[in-house]
């Protein structure tokens, strides 16, 4: 399988995170991606590819222009304000609600864009972002020139962010922007299996009848993104219909898994798409330190077999996965079931 990647995604490195009641060490590190990479590194099978070049035409047109100014300035106006540490810019305080005037200084922008304090912009965020996004352009690209289907190895994760918010770690939504690019061609239904809750590609795609949108994850009530992927979010709109969230229990093991798996792909049937794009967390396997379910490695093979069952060219965009002794495993397993080995 070709799989785009790029080690730029290093420069992006916070240290911690907020949570509560105080700072933390920050799970999204690149040691997240090296582990996937050696794990499939040295098949014959795999052609590890750098991304394209692109404008950032693609990526406006999923995310809003203000919030892409936003991202690529703020930090440097932080620094010039005094406000610089090695901890990354946080805000501490959010527009909600009725409380969201958008202030004209950058710096007090975070709370506007942000929603939560676990998501620090680091002063080569953006360009990082941005490569992740290209990478996952360039995987449609492959798919475009008759690929079957293509890995983009991203970080950091995507799937949180929204057209004009950010959090969970993700500041681009490289599936949403991919699947965007793909839909000039033909129906794009976007798979989400990370364990949380896909909300920024939901939100992006709520009122589209040329994206579907069914995500499989924790149920909201008791995980983040908390305030999103309930049952009842059924899309608006032309898109009525083409949102199908899937909230889950504690301890969903393989057989369980597979069962709400096999009932998304022949909902996704339905649609009758012409490509798929799949949001790969892998912050479902059993010893995940952000996750509760009960998954093992073996299982990410059977998942990836099932999806190959979809039948049109995917594009696997690397969302979550945290535990730094099993993801590469859980990764290369998925990758082998969806090409059929
Ligand atoms: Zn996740």
């Amino acid at each position: 399988m070709k799989i785009v990647y790029t080690e730029k995604h290093s420069r992006h490195h916070p240290p911690s995170q907020f949570l509560g009641n105080g700072m933390y060490p920050y799970p999204e590190i690149p040691d997240r991606l090296e582990a996937i990479l050696l794990s499939i590194w040295g098949s014959d099978r795999n052609e590890i590819l750098p991304p394209n070049a692109y404008s950032m035409d693609p990526i406006a047109e999923v995310h809003d222009e203000g919030y892409l100014q936003y991202l690529e300035g703020v930090h440097k106006a932080w620094a010039q304000a005094g406000g610089g540490s090695d901890a990354g810019l946080i805000p501490d305080t959010f527009a909600m609600r009725t409380l969201n005037g958008r202030p004209e200084d950058l710096v007090h922008q975070a709370g506007y864009y942000c929603f939560e304090t676990q998501t620090p912009v680091m002063e080569q965020t953006f360009e990082v972002a941005r490569e992740a996004s290209f990478c996952a352009l360039t995987g449609s690209d492959l798919l475009l020139s008759g690929e079957p289907s293509v890995y983009a190895l991203c970080r950091p994760p995507g799937h949180h962010a929204g057209r004009d918010v950010y959090g969970g770690y993700c500041y681009l939504n490289h599936a949403a922007i991919a699947a965007r690019y793909l839909s000039s061609e033909g129906r794009v239904a976007v798979l989400d299996i990370d364990y949380h809750h896909g909300n920024g590609t939901q939100s992006i795609f709520y009122d589209s009848n040329a994206v579907m949108f069914v995500s499989i994850h924790a149920d909201p009530n008791r995980k983040y993104p908390f305030f999103s992927g309930f049952e009842d979010e059924k899309g608006e709109g032309p898109g009525l219909g083409n949102n199908l969230n899937v909230p889950l229990g504690p301890d969903v093991n393989e057989a369980e898994y597979l069962s709400v798996l096999d009932s998304a792909i022949d909902r996704i049937q339905t649609f009758d798409p012409a490509f798929s794009v799949i949001s790969l967390g892998v912050d479902t396997h059993r010893n995940d330190p952000l996750g509760d379910f009960d998954i093992e490695v073996s299982s990410f093979g059977e998942f990836g077999k099932r999806l190959r069952g979809l039948a049109v060219p995917t594009l696997i965009v690397q969302e979550g996965g945290y535990d730094l002794l099993s993801l590469g495993a859980c990764v290369a397993g998925f990758l082998n079931g969806i090409e059929g080995s």
